[in-house]
């Protein structure tokens, strides 16, 4: 059986990941849809390959040009992700979200009617819309899986048993390339060693977000949302080579522990294919456990001084609501500020915890989220604010 597959940001390091893995598959599979920002020149690669007709490039002057030519007149590119209906005569049988940031809230959200499981890899989306994208995954009965190496690691542990079998999760992080930088030198960080990630390639946004330990603060509020605990139940431990996912705790007195080598390849495989002799030749074949990693996982428990941004999760409400958003629209404006060269590393964490300790916007966090538009709204809303108020 021919299994259907639209990837929303297939130009991307989790979309690539993912076309090298169908490579193997080509015979098995038919991709409806692909999707990219600017870079064209490999989405076309990829559409070539796979034989895809329906493409989206958002970037709207890389649309224009690419309109204009004539080579590409066979295929149905759009400019949006308004059309999903005419695009998908029937519903695909696996769909990744992989675009990056808030922008792959709305198109995450219109696709889910169109497909009967998805696997999210976009943070933004579950930490900021969870209670409407499960709604909408309930209403359209869309499976769901998780891509994020520590969620997919836990929703594996736990698998069939229910969520009041477990006493809490622990989420590991590297510590990132400062571990062991001394505290009074985190003055002169710059760039380049801050993207300097010991263990995972990855892209500079997330590269950052990895350094100041906030990936790990967001990926607590993703796994509260998917597993439905409250922050309680959920906390973060250092392992530097990041060999270990997850640990999760039952309430029996068992712990399950995931371990795989740091490639997303294994968490993506397994979001699609879980039992592919195939792919377990081909690709899996080569990941065999480390026992010297396992005999030296060296965990630590965090430092609050070294990573302040982990006080942010004692901030968080329980129940969804709009503060998520403040928290992930803020640490972007001042991530890409950093980026920029127009703040420091300090900055980052100075100016996220001044934002989200603010009365101002504390009263976010009775704020509940009743449409997409709410968050979209005060996205603009706070890079206004950063980029006007902080900074005049
Ligand atoms: P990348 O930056 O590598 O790729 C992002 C993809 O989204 C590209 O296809 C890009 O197109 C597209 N895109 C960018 N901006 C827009 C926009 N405004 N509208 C529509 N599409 C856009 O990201 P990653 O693959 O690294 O990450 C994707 C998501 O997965 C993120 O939310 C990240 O946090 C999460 N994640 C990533 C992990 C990783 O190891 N990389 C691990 C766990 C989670 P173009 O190429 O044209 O720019
Ligand atoms: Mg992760």
């Amino acid at each position: 059986m021919i299994i259907n597959i639209s990837i929303l940001g297939s130009t991307g390091s989790i979309g690539k990941s993912l076309i090298n893995i169908l490579k193997f598959k080509k015979k098995e599979i038919k991709i409806n849809l692909l999707t990219c920002h600017q870079n064209y020149n490999e989405l076309f690669r990829q559409a070539k390959i796979f034989n895809v007709k329906n493409l989206i490039i958002t970037d709207s002057k890389i649309f224009s040009f690419i309109k204009s030519k004539k080579k590409y007149s066979k295929y149905n590119i759009q400019n949006n992700f308004d059309n999903l209906k005419k695009i998908f005569k029937k519903k695909n049988d696996y769909v990744m979200s992989s675009i990056s940031g808030l922008d792959g809230l709305l198109p995450t959200f219109n696709i889910i009617k169109h497909t009967k499981k998805i696997a999210i890899a976009n943070k933004e989306t579950i930490i900021c819309a969870w209670n409407l994208i499960d709604i909408e995954l309930k209403k359209n009965k869309t499976q769901f899986v998780p891509v994020d190496s520590e969620h997919f690691s836990a929703y594996f542990a736990i698998n069939k048993n229910h969520i009041s079998e477990i006493k809490n999760i622990i989420l590991t992080a590297s510590g990132g390339p400062f571990l062991n930088r001394p505290l009074d030198k985190f003055n002169t960080i710059d760039l380049q060693e801050t993207l300097n990630h010991p263990n995972w390639s990855m892209g500079k946004k997330i590269s950052v977000d990895s350094a100041t330990m906030m990936n790990k603060v967001f990926e607590i509020i993703e796994a509260k949302k998917i597993f439905n605990l409250p922050y309680n139940k959920l906390s973060i431990l250092i392992q530097p080579d990041s060999y270990i996912h997850a640990l999760v705790n039952f309430n029996n007195g068992l712990t399950k522990v995931i371990i795989h080598k740091t490639d997303m390849k294994i968490p993506i495989i397994n979001t699609i294919f879980s039992n592919d002799t195939l792919l377990q030749k081909k690709i899996i074949k080569n990941y065999d456990l480390d026992l010297k990693k396992i005999n030296n996982p060296k965990f630590q428990v965090i430092d609050s001084f070294r990573y302040p941004l982990v006080n942010i999760i004692k901030l968080l409400p329980n129940k969804c609501s709009l503060f998520e958003t403040i928290i992930v629209v803020s640490n972007d404006e001042l991530v890409r500020l950093f980026l920029n060269d127009q703040i420091s590393f300090k900055d980052i964490e100075i100016l996220l915890l001044k934002i989200v300790k603010s009365k101002q916007f504390a009263k976010y966090k009775k704020k509940s989220v009743n449409k997409i538009d709410d968050i979209l709204i005060l996205n603009k809303y706070i890079k206004d604010y950063i980029n006007s108020k902080l900074f005049k």
